[in-house]
């Protein structure tokens, strides 16, 4: 099958990893890929929500399979651009991928269906004097999210009501994010730990394919600004048995059921990013693809072919596919560029990436190009190194010890992912 993945992060290149390695693929393309992924399909040139030109390059190419890795394109509607197509999309349609592009919609759609979550109020220029009443006598912190996509910067956790009450008047009447904070959530704050649980799910039946829990903030101890992850872990000790299970029949299966009843198509990825109070999982919030560092971790512990699971989305068959993980620990370290979250150079050339690592280390590259003198950086998150080990602790030693070999000026990487765990 020739298959077309759309991306240039370190979830493409975890996810071109995998798919590459599958019988049922015979030719990969990316677009437009990184420095890292050509070494497992053809980078293409073409911008990820460049529905026309994926088109045509579809047509030319015999292109069966399109495999959506970043939510814009989802949020814009690629699902539906495709339809009456004979390519099969990993994805959900434009109106399913609201569950990460509206956080209204998101939040109305888990009330409908009983799936626990902060509680909320919406609020609009409409309502903008109503939404300051409801501000100044929230309890504290308090929480306001962006209601559209803000590129992971439209939540702000307030400790006081002067801050909250600024930041509304800065989404709402300054329009910070343009029409993505026109509408604003107000959320009560939930204390407790983050993990993230993902599913493929045709609409009906669904698969857990893993779990994992990420490093946001920049600085070790968890200090320091949030960034798109510095680090991931999987599998998460404290998601047991009995965790997962609350897991899956509170929020997995009443959000499945939910996209049935509401015939919400959906044929692709789902990613529950949860919290832990107390004993009881609660939703923070969904998105609707893989998340980044985490497919970095998920898919070297996923043994299935991941091909087979993405046809069986399109056959109704996922209910007869068994998921088989690899039972040892994954963890990736995230190198980022000086300065990253904040202002950062690119083009520096990393070197050492041809070196020898530990075969159970796979170098993935996230903001990579190859330049003419060689691998430079491209971005704020440049490589994402992932180990397997026989727990944790041992495979964050393994990722160090390969990032030792590496180097790129401005290098910088967490020393204590997992810390918690050892
Ligand atoms: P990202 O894309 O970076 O995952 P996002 O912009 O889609 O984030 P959310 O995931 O909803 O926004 O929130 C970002 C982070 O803010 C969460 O990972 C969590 O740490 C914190 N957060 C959000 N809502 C709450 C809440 N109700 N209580 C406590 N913390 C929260």
């Amino acid at each position: 099958m020739n298959i077309l993945l759309l991306g240039s992060g370190g979830r493409e290149h975890a996810l071109a990893w995998k798919i590459s390695q599958d019988k049922l693929c015979s030719s990969l393309f990316i677009a437009p890929g990184n420095a890292g992924t050509s070494a497992f399909g053809t980078n293409v040139a073409i911008g990820v929500n460049d529905f026309e030109s994926q088109k045509k390059f579809c047509k030319e190419n015999k292109i069966q399979m399109l495999v959506v890795g970043p939510e814009e394109p989802l949020v814009k509607g690629a699902y539906d651009y495709f339809a009456g197509e004979d390519i099969m999309v990993v994805g959900p349609s434009q109106f399913g991928a609201q569950l990460e592009g509206s956080k209204a919609f998101s939040k109305k759609f888990m009330q409908r269906h009983n799936i626990p979550t902060a509680g909320y109020a919406e609020f609009t220029s409409e309502n903008f004097e109503e939404g300051k009443k409801y501000i100044a006598s929230h309890s504290l912190p308090i929480v306001l999210k962006a209601d559209g996509l803000a590129a992971g910067k439209g939540v702000v956790i307030s400790n006081t009501h002067e801050e909250a009450l600024d930041v509304f008047e800065e989404m709402i009447v300054n329009r910070q994010f343009g029409d993505a904070s026109s509408k604003v959530v107000i959320e009560q704050f939930l204390t407790g730990i983050e993990i993230s649980v993902f599913v493929l799910t045709d609409g009906a039946d669904y698969k857990i394919i893993g779990h994992a829990k990420d490093y946001k903030r920049i600085g070790e101890g968890d200090t320091g600004l949030n960034t798109g992850g510095m680090g991931c872990v999987s599998p998460v000790p404290f998601a047991d048995e009995a965790f997962m299970q609350k897991v899956e029949e509170t929020i997995i299966k009443p959000t499945i059921n939910g996209f049935a009843k509401e015939n919400i198509v959906y044929k692709g990825f789902v990613f529950f990013g949860l919290i832990k109070v107390g004993d009881e999982p609660f939703v923070i919030e969904y998105n609707c693809r893989m998340g980044d560092p985490e497919t970095e971790v998920v898919m070297p512990r996923l043994k299935n072919s991941l091909v087979e699971l993405f046809v069986a989305l399109h056959n109704n068959t996922l209910k007869n596919i068994v998921i088989d993980f690899d039972n040892r620990a994954c963890c990736t370290v995230v190198a980022v560029s000086g300065g990253y979250p904040g202002d950062y150079e690119k083009n520096k050339v990393i070197t050492g990436l041809d070196g020898s690592f530990d075969k159970n280390t796979i170098v993935f590259h996230a903001g990579t190009k190859q330049a003419e003198n060689g691998v430079v950086t491209n971005g704020g998150r440049v490589l994402a190194v992932s180990s397997y080990g026989e727990n944790i602790k041992e495979a964050v030693e393994r990722s160090e010890e390969a990032l030792k070999k590496i180097n790129f000026e401005g290098i910088y990487y967490r020393k204590d992912i997992g810390f918690e765990f050892e």
